[in-house]
């Protein structure tokens, strides 16, 4: 039967006799230089006390200490955690989350042990949420809860195991439980966005305060010379798409979280003389170069090109080696606050999985999220991927959740402050 998280949260707090943590492990140290103990690969079922000559065994108990054995032999099964998680780590990712919470509810783990694996437990579980819609690998809420908070009460430094417990609890509405472990994750990770998200939101919502709604302009620019793409993106379909954007860049419940105003739009002929390095990048037959791409963005200098006042849109016909100018990737960019997209074409209307919001979940300081094994038609997290934060997943037509949320705004408040919006 495995060893339930209650049942080590339990031990924890009991008054446990025997000898002490330290002693514990002295023994086992010495013990383990002297009888070697054999595992077993993945066979949590199998004797501790396998390979422990039957004369040692005898010697063992006829000095008192069997105590000792026993502890050794669990420890040295417990020494298996680093092999373990490495072996986990080589799984396909479907599988991985499913398999650490078997393992970390084996028996015979040290507590040591147990957290190094629900460490690397969180280092996945942080992108994964029941909300973010359902996966082939199911989560079990309560579970997970109780794993992260006995983890997070051992190591409370712990970044992986904090984020993971602070997300679970503030996507399910637990704003009060969260709020101290926010507090904690803050202090150890003063310069973490998240931990800064987090923190704010929490003390919002004890002081029952709504969120300011900020008000963000957008600039268009159509940036590819393709006329299929001219006729597609007009000004009156880039006024549309800021009304697909307030309609889109909402809450689980709908709610909005900023609001967007249409601000400008350049067609292609009016920029396509523009200095700027941004323009070739509209059908630049190479793949996206992120870090160029950045570069020419803020060096940009023309005012039709790049709004400073506005979230930049750039309407562009992608490109990639094997797709050819038929594929439709989109990108969405933070860039310390002074954010832009680039949107394919083919993509506008929302008509291939929400690219608009999803793109400004980026802008705004979002990652991807997983819903293991989302398909094409599996109802998704905006920010979903069908891994962990791997490759594209599902319809993306579910809303931000809490922990989401909280990023949002964060950012919204310095956007809005890097753009000059005033309050
Ligand atoms: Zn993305």
């Amino acid at each position: 039967m495995p060893h339930s998280i209650e049942q080590v949260v339990h031990e924890q707090h009991g008054n446990t006799s025997g000898p002490s943590a330290g002693q514990r492990r002295r023994n086992a140290d010495i013990l383990t230089e002297t009888l070697p103990v054999r595992r077993q690969e993945g066979n949590a079922g199998s004797s501790p006390l396998r390979g422990v000559k039957r004369t040692m065994w005898k010697k063992a108990v006829q000095n008192g200490t069997v105590l000792g054995l026993l502890v050794i032999a669990t420890t040295a099964r417990a020494q298996d955690a680093a092999s373990e998680i490495a072996r986990i780590e080589k799984q396909p990712r479907a599988g991985r989350v499913a398999s650490y919470e078997t393992l970390a509810n084996r028996k015979g783990f040290s507590e040591k042990d147990r957290l190094t694996v629900i460490a690397a437990f969180a280092g996945h579980a942080r992108n994964l949420s029941p909300h973010y819609g359902r996966g082939t690998s199911p989560i079990d809420v309560e579970r997970w809860r109780a794993m992260l908070a006995w983890g997070h009460e051992q190591d409370p430094r712990n970044r992986d195991i904090a984020a993971a417990l602070i997300q679970l609890l503030l996507d399910d509405g637990k704003t009060a439980d969260a709020a101290p472990i926010a507090k904690t994750f803050l202090k150890e990770s003063p310069d973490d966005h998240a931990a800064k998200a987090w923190d704010q939101w929490c003390s919002r919502k004890g002081k029952g305060a709504p969120p300011p709604l900020r008000k963000f302009p957008l600039h268009f620019c159509v940036l590819t010379r393709n006329p299929e793409a001219a006729k597609r993106a007009t000004r009156e379909q880039c006024v549309k798409e800021t009304a697909i954007f307030n309609e889109s860049f909402r809450t689980l419940a709908r709610a909005p979280l900023v609001e967007f105003a249409f601000q400008g739009y350049s067609p292609y002929a009016e920029i396509r003389n523009s200095k700027s390095e941004l323009v070739q990048w509209g059908d630049r037959q190479k793949p996206y170069d992120s870090g160029q791409v950045l570069k020419a963005f803020n060096t940009c200098d023309d005012a039709k090109v790049r709004d400073r006042g506005a979230i930049n849109v750039y309407i562009v016909d992608s490109y990639a080696p094997r797709a050819g100018f038929d594929d439709k990737t989109s990108h969405g960019v933070r860039n310390s606050n002074r954010p832009y997209l680039f949107i394919d074409w083919e993509r506008l209307g929302s008509n291939i999985q929400n690219a608009e919001p999803h793109e400004m979940g980026h802008a705004f300081g979002l990652d991807h999220v997983g819903v293991i094994g989302a398909k094409g038609t599996t109802s998704t997290n905006i920010m979903a991927s069908a891994a962990e934060g791997f490759g594209s997943g599902g319809e993306r037509d579910l809303g931000f959740t809490d922990s989401q949320a909280a990023l949002i705004l964060y950012h919204a408040e310095r956007t809005a402050d890097r753009l000059g919006l005033g309050r």
